[in-house]
C-alpha cells in the first residue's frame, strides 16, 4: 500500500503514584485516516482499563505521515526453536552469536543482566564491548513502526505482543549498524524470548528465563563499524517503517485444508516419482528361500546374513525361554523388566567383543539413537560419515549439538574438518560396513585420528558382526587391531539373527548409558525368549565358524560370477550393491527378478541418494553356488 499518506497513532497511558508516572500500557500503529477513527476508541478504552491498573493519564498523539517518508520491509521469517530448560535456550543465544560473528554469549551475559532494569534497549558495540546509549537508564526505543494493512481491514483492538515484536525486530535488525537483537521479556508470565538479525530471521526461544521472574531485556548488537551511533539512533527513532508480509500466528490464521488431504496429497507425489514405499508380505521364515502368495523365492535381500533365525539350537534356546519367562518383560530394564537372560546376553556380547561391558537396547536404531544422544547431551561437536545410517543421523539430530559430516571414508577430510573446529568434546562416528555400499571404514586411520584429536570413536558395527573378519568378529578383528573404539554399537537383527542392539565398551561407558539414555530407561525391554534367541545367535557364530567362512566363500563365489557377465562389481562384505541410478528402472529391475523367482530389493532415495537408486544383494551363508549364479545372470541380462 505505498504511495498513500497515512497517520502515526501513538498511545501512552500511565498511573502517578508517590509523585512519580508509573507506565501501564502503550501502542503505536500507522493507520490510514479512516482507520484512525475505529481504532482510537479502541486505544483510549485500553489506555484507561488496563490490567496493570486504571491510569490517570493519557496521551494520544497522532502525526501525519509523508507517503515519502515511509520504508517498507518484508517481515523476518519466523521459527522457533523449542528447548527444555533455560540452559539450552542461553546455549542457543550463544549459537545465534556466533551465527553472526557476535562475541560469546558469556561475553554479552553481563550487558544482558544490565538491561533487567532499563525501560528501553541497550545499543552495544560488538567491537569495543561498549554501551553507546545516550541516556543508560532508559536506554534506546525503537518507535514508528508498524505491520501493513490493506485500507478497507479492521484494526484488531487488543494488543497481539507476537505481531508486534517481529514488526519490532524487522525494524530494528534493518537498522544502520545494527547486526543483531537479543530479547527476554519482562513480563513474569512469559518465558519465550527471541533473538533476530537479518540472515537468522526472527527466531523463538521456547525458555529462556524461569517463570515468574521479571528478568527481562533487549539489547540491540551493534557494528561501529558500519554505521555511527547517530545514524542508528535517528533510524530507531525516527524512520516510519512499514513491515509486510507478516504471517500471522496459527489463531488468526486463514481456514487450513484437511490435514488428511495434506497427507494424501503427500502420499501421490511419493507416487509421481516413484519413491512410494509398498511392503510385501512374507509368509514363511526368513531363509534363503522364502514363500509369498504360495510362491516360492530365493530370498537375495535379507540382513540374516548367517540365515540363523530357524537353527534348530536358537529355537530350541528360544522356546526354552520363552516357556519358563513367558511372552512380555512387563517393564523397562530399570523396572522389573531385567532378567538374567537379559544380564546373561549382556555378558556374552561383551565377551564376543571382546570390551568390559555391554549395555543392550531393544533395537540398534534405539541403540544409535539413545547412545549418541546421551553421550552428547552435554554439547560438543560430532563429526559423522556422509553415508551414515539414518539411525546414526537421528542420533545426531536428537542430540541437537552442531554435526560436522565428513566425506565419505575420506580420512585426510575429516582430520580437516576436526581442525576447523575445534572443540572441548567431541564424537566421530561411523559404520564399520556402510549399509548401502558395503565398503569397510578405514578404521586404523580412524582410530589414529580419533585418539590423536582426543574425540570419542563410536562405529556401528551393524553389518561387520557376524560377516567379516576371520571369524565373524567383526572389523576389529578384520584388520587386526589392538585399539578398539570407544563405543562398539550394533544389532542383534542381522548376523545374529535376533533382535535387538547394543553398545559395548568400558564399564563407564555402559554404566553412564544406563543412567542416561533415554532409549534405554523410557522402553519396556525385550522379552526374555529375544534375549534367549539372541543369546543362542552369538553361540552359534563362535561355534560354528564355518557358517562365517561360507558367506565370505560366497562373498567371493558371486562377484566373480557378475565380473563373468560383464558387471565389475567387486564387495568384501555380504552387501553387494548394483547402482542402476534412475529409481524407476530400479524398480523396474526388481520387479523382472521377482518374477523370475529372485527377491532383491532396489534401494532409492532416501535411503540412498536420488538418482543413485540400486539393486542391494544381500547375500547368506546358505546361498548355493547354483543359486547365485543365476542370480548374476538374470541381473546381468537386465542391465548390461
Ligand atoms: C540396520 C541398521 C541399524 C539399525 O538396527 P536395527 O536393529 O535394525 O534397528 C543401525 N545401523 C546400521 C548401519 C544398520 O544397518
Amino acid at each position: 500500500m505505498s504511495g498513500e499518506d497515512l497517520f502515526s497513532v501513538k498511545m501512552r497511558a500511565s498511573l502517578e503514584e508517590d509523585g512519580v508516572a508509573r507506565h501501564i500500557s502503550g501502542a503505536e500503529k500507522i493507520l490510514s485516516e479512516r482507520q484512525v477513527y475505529s481504532c482510537v476508541n479502541s486505544l483510549i478504552e485500553r489506555g484507561l482499563h488496563h490490567d496493570k491498573g486504571e491510569a490517570d493519564f493519557l496521551n494520544l498523539k497522532i502525526e501525519k505521515v509523508k507517503a515519502e517518508e515511509i520504508v517498507y520491509f518484508d517481515a523476518l521469517k519466523v521459527t522457533t526453536v523449542d528447548v527444555d530448560s533455560c540452559e539450552e535456550g542461553l546455549k542457543e543465544i550463544d549459537k545465534f552469536l556466533r551465527e553472526i560473528n557476535a562475541p560469546d554469549y558469556t561475553l554479552i551475559k553481563p550487558f544482558l543482566e544490565e538491561t533487567y532494569s532499563m525501560r528501553g534497549a541497550m545499543l552495544l558495540d560488538v567491537n569495543k564491548l561498549i554501551r553507546l546509549e545516550p541516556d543508560p537508564q532508559r536506554g534506546i526505543r525503537a518507535t514508528y513502526m508498524d505491520q501493513e494493512r490493506s485500507s478497507g481491514e479492521l484494526v484488531s483492538n487488543s494488543k497481539n505482543h507476537y505481531e508486534e515484536a517481529i514488526v519490532l525486530a524487522t525494524k530494528v535488525v534493518n537498522c544502520p549498524g545494527i547486526i543483531g537483537e537479543i530479547c527476554i521479556s519482562d513480563d513474569p508470565q512469559y518465558v519465550t524470548g527471541y533473538v533476530a538479525s537479518k540472515e537468522v530471521g526472527y527466531r523463538r526461544i521456547t525458555k529462556l528465563k524461569e517463570m515468574g521472574s521479571e528478568n527481562g531485556g533487549r539489547i540491540f548488537l551493534f557494528d561501529s563499524n558500519k554505521a555511527t551511533v547517530e545514524e542508528a539512533i535517528e533510524f530507531l527513532q525516527k524512520r516510519k517503517v512499514i513491515v509486510r508480509h507478516l504471517v500471522k500466528l496459527a489463531s488468526s490464521a486463514p481456514a487450513r485444508e484437511d490435514p488428511m488431504e495434506t497427507l494424501a496429497a503427500y502420499n501421490d507425489s511419493l507416487k509421481e516419482k516413484n519413491l512410494y514405499r509398498s511392503m510385501k508380505s512374507i509368509d514363511s521364515a526368513q531363509t534363503s528361500h522364502i514363500f509369498m502368495d504360495g510362491r516360492e523365492y530365493v530370498l537375495m535381500a535379507s540382513n540374516s546374513y548367517l540365515d540363523l533365525t530357524t537353527h534348530p539350537y536358537m529355537l530350541d534356546k528360544t522356546y526354552e525361554a520363552l516357556l519358563k519367562y513367558g511372552a512380555g518383560s512387563g517393564g523397562s530394564r530399570l523396572t522389573t523388566g531385567n532378567t538374567v537372560m537379559h544380564d546373561a546376553l549382556e555378558a556374552k556380547i561383551a565377551e564376543f567383543k571382546n570390551t568390559e561391558s555391554c549395555i543392550v537396547f531393544n533395537t540398534g536404531y534405539v541403540a544409535n539413537l539413545a547412545a549418541i544422544s546421551a553421550l552428547m547431551r552435554g554439547g560438543g561437536i560430532i563429526f559423522s560419515d556422509e553415508l551414515n545410517h539414518a539411525s546414526i543421523i537421528d542420533g545426531c539430530r536428537l542430540s541437537k549439538c552442531k554435526t560436522v559430516i565428513y566425506k565419505h571414508n575420506d580420512m585426510a577430510d575429516l582430520e580437516k574438518k576436526i581442525l576447523e573446529n575445534p572443540c572441548d568434546f567431541g564424537l566421530v562416528v561411523s559404520d564399520a560396513v556402510f549399509s548401502m555400499d558395503g565398503d569397510i571404514l578405514n578404521l586404523p586411520e580412524f582410530m589414529r585420528i580419533c585418539k590423536k584429536h582426543r574425540l570419542l570413536s563410536m562405529i556401528d558395527e551393524a553389518h561387520s558382526t557376524g560377516v567379516i573378519g576371520k571369524t565373524g568378529h567383526g572389523i576389529i578383528e578384520h584388520f587386526g587391531l589392538d585399539t578398539v573404539p570407544d563405543v562398539l554399537m550394533g544389532t542383534l537383527s542381522k548376523a545374529v539373527g535376533g533382535e535387538g542392539g547394543y553398545v559395548c565398551g568400558s564399564k563407564v561407558l555402559t554404566d553412564y548409558l544406563r543412567n542416561t539414555a533415554r532409549g534405554f530407561i523410557f522402553s519396556t525391554s525385550l522379552s526374555p525368549a529375544v534375549m534367549a534367541a539372541n543369546l543362542a545367535g552369538i553361540e552359534l557364530i563362535q561355534r560354528e565358524p564355518e557358517r562365517v567362512k561360507a558367506l565370505q566363500d560366497n562373498v567371493v563365489y558371486f562377484c566373480n560370477c557378475l565380473k563373468e557377465k560383464g558387471l565389475d562389481i567387486s564387495s568384501e562384505t555380504a552387501i553387494i550393491p548394483i547402482v542402476i541410478g534412475d529409481e524407476k528402472k530400479a524398480l523396474d529391475v526388481s520387479e523382472a527378478l521377482f518374477n523370475s523367482g529372485f527377491y532383491i530389493s532396489a534401494i532409492r532415495y532416501p535411503t540412498v541418494a536420488r538418482g543413485k537408486a540400486r539393486l542391494r544383494v544381500a547375500l547368506m551363508s546358505s546361498h548355493t553356488h547354483e543359486e547365485l549364479q543365476r542370480a548374476a545372470e538374470l541381473i546381468a541380462d537386465q542391465i548390461v
